[in-house]
C-alpha cells in the first residue's frame, strides 16, 4: 500500500550524507529541500550549505523540525505544488539554489516539471526517486518518453547511485535511485508549448512508427515528412522512443511551420 503523503523515511544515516554529498555543497549555497519529512536529510543540509528552505506539506512534520533548530535553516509549511514558488524564492533572495530532495513518489513528475519550467529554476537538483522513474527519465533501456525529453529539453540527467527499499521506515514496494539533474547553460530559444505538442504527437500512439503519428496530428504528407526526416538523418521506420532531444529539436522547426 502506498503510504500517506509518499511519507517513506530515511533510516540510514550513510544514505543521507551521501545524498547531501552528492549535491557538492559549501557555505555559499542555497538549497530547497521539498519535503523535509523528519530531517533525515536536513540535518546534513544544514550542516554543508549557506540558507536552507525546507517545505513539508505535513503540519505536524513541520512543526516538529521547526524544534530541532537547524542552523541556517528556514522551515516552512506548504505544498510544494500549490505554493508561489517564484515568490518564495524571491522573499528568501534565492535565485541561485540547489534542490535536494527525498521526493515523495506520488507527484515526482509533477514536481520535476515545476521545477524545470518555473521562473527561477534550480541549476542543480539532487534526487531520490523511484528506481522505475529514475531510469526512465535518464532513458537507460534507451528508450526515451515524454518525460525524459522533458527533462532532456532543459537539462542533463544522470544516475547517482541505487538505493534499497529496506533503507525507509516504512519500506515501500520498490527501491529507489538517486539521480542528478543539472541544468543546462542554453535553453533552446524555440516555443516550448509549440515543441511539446510535437513531442507528444509523436508517442500518441506508442506502437506506430513516428512518421504516422506526426503526419495524422499535424496532416502533413508522409512523403514529406519522410523527407524531413532523412536531413534529420532519421530511419524512416523509427518510433518516437528512438528520437533523442537533438532529433526532436530537428525536426520542430519544420512541424512548427506547418501548424
Ligand atoms: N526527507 C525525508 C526523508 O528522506 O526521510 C522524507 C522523505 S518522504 C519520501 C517525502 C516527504 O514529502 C514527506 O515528509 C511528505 O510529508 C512530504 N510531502 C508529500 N507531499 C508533499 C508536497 N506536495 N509538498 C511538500 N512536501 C510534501
Amino acid at each position: 500500500m502506498p503510504t500517506k503523503l509518499g511519507q517513506n523515511f530515511l533510516t540510514s544515516d550513510d544514505i543521507s550524507r551521501k545524498i547531501a554529498d552528492s549535491a557538492g555543497l559549501s557555505t555559499k549555497d542555497n538549497v530547497l529541500e521539498i519535503g523535509p519529512g523528519k530531517g533525515m536529510l536536513t540535518k546534513y543540509l544544514a550542516e554543508y550549505a549557506g540558507k536552507i528552505l525546507a517545505l513539508e506539506i505535513d503540519r505536524a512534520l513541520a512543526s516538529g523540525l521547526q524544534k530541532e533548530n537547524y542552523r541556517n535553516t528556514k522551515i516552512i509549511e506548504g505544498d510544494i505544488l500549490k505554493i508561489n514558488l517564484p515568490k518564495l524564492i524571491e522573499e528568501n533572495d534565492f535565485q541561485n539554489y540547489k534542490i535536494v530532495a527525498n521526493l515523495p513518489y506520488y507527484i515526482t513528475s509533477k514536481i520535476i516539471r515545476l521545477l524545470l519550467e518555473t521562473k527561477y529554476p534550480p541549476r542543480k537538483m539532487i534526487l531520490m526517486v523511484q528506481k522505475e522513474v529514475g531510469e526512465r527519465i535518464v532513458a537507460l533501456d534507451s528508450k526515451e518518453s515524454i518525460l525524459s525529453i522533458s527533462v532532456k529539453f532543459y537539462a542533463e540527467p544522470e544516475i547517482l547511485f541505487y538505493v534499497a527499499k529496506e533503507n525507509f521506515d516504512p519500506a515501500p514496494e520498490v527501491d529507489s535511485v538517486v539521480i542528478r539533474i543539472k541544468r543546462k547553460k542554453e535553453i533552446p530559444k524555440i516555443d516550448v508549448k509549440k515543441f511539446f505538442s510535437i513531442v507528444k504527437a509523436g508517442f500518441s500512439s506508442k506502437r506506430k512508427m513516428l512518421v504516422n503519428n506526426l503526419s495524422a496530428s499535424f496532416s502533413v504528407p508522409k512523403a514529406e515528412l519522410l523527407k524531413q526526416m532523412k536531413k534529420a538523418g532519421l530511419d524512416q521506420k523509427i518510433r518516437a522512443e528512438k528520437l533523442k532531444i537533438e532529433d526532436w529539436l530537428k525536426l520542430q522547426n519544420f512541424l512548427n511551420a506547418k501548424k
